[in-house]
């Protein structure tokens, strides 16, 4: 059985006599079919394809339902040679996933990164991040010179994430067989990060070198990844020391 909810008339402007409404003109009275409405709460159903392809997107951070249905709708519309070479992409993704076996960054071959590998770089600094898109950030500063370590997260136990996870004991590893002078704590100002850094200092303390963390430029809950240049700027020229 069909359900079909009655029209509602709305009426803008004037008296609310009934008879004088019904005389109005069209721009005046505007009909909302209630039905509008109801199909709203309605799951439209795509093909198999088109859904599969939605699910995907909805799998990526900050994607809503509703958006990864906007990026299907767009790439429907695209050329074939288009869509292959998006795919393309995507398939190869894995192949050029090359990690810089000290730290961690992405490296476009085997072996060290460009930063790793580049002798104007400071190799007495080390700057501790979480995850490659903030050391990305850090370097569009264009304010530093040191050495990167890629963490690869924070820890999170609830999400899984223990220390053991993280690549610490490779940052002390690299601090003890290095001639390092300084670490910078550049982790994200929320609860986890915080208790990151607890865990760092903690056993970076012993160790004898200068240890500073980003002024807290960066609001708290804040994303090194979306933070803009100008506040890391200044959150890294402002970093303060740990261990004074
Ligand atoms: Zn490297």
């Amino acid at each position: 059985m069909s359900f079909l909810p009655p029209a509602v008339f709305v009426t803008f402007g004037g008296k609310s006599n009934s008879n004088e409404s019904s005389k109005r003109s069209i721009p005046q009275t505007i009909q909302l079919h209630s039905l509008l409405i109801y199909h709203k709460h309605k799951m439209i159903s795509y093909p198999d394809q088109i859904n599969n392809l939605i699910e995907s997107f909805c799998k990526l951070p900050g994607i809503g339902r509703k958006t990864a249905e906007r990026f299907v709708f767009y790439l429907i519309k695209e050329e074939k040679e288009e869509l292959f070479q998006f795919a393309d992409n995507l398939s190869k993704l894995h192949e050029a996933n090359f990690t810089c076996p000290t730290c961690f960054n992405f490296s476009p071959r085997q072996g060290l990164c460009d930063i790793c590998s580049n002798k104007k770089r400071d190799k007495t600094q080390i700057c501790v991040v979480e995850e490659f898109h903030d050391l990305n950030n850090i370097e569009n500063t264009k304010l530093y010179n040191g050495l990167y370590h890629v963490l690869g997260g924070k820890i999170d136990p609830p999400e899984g994430v223990t220390a053991e996870k993280l690549k610490i004991n490779e940052l002390l590893t690299r601090i003890k067989n290095n001639q390092i002078q300084e670490i910078i704590l550049a982790l994200n100002p929320d609860i986890q990060g915080e208790g990151t850094i607890l865990y760092l200092r903690k056993l970076l303390l012993p160790l004898n070198i200068k240890l500073t963390l980003l002024a807290r430029g960066l609001p708290m809950g804040g994303n090194i990844e979306y933070a803009d240049e100008v506040t890391l700027a200044n959150a890294l020229k402002g970093r303060q020391q740990l261990n004074n």
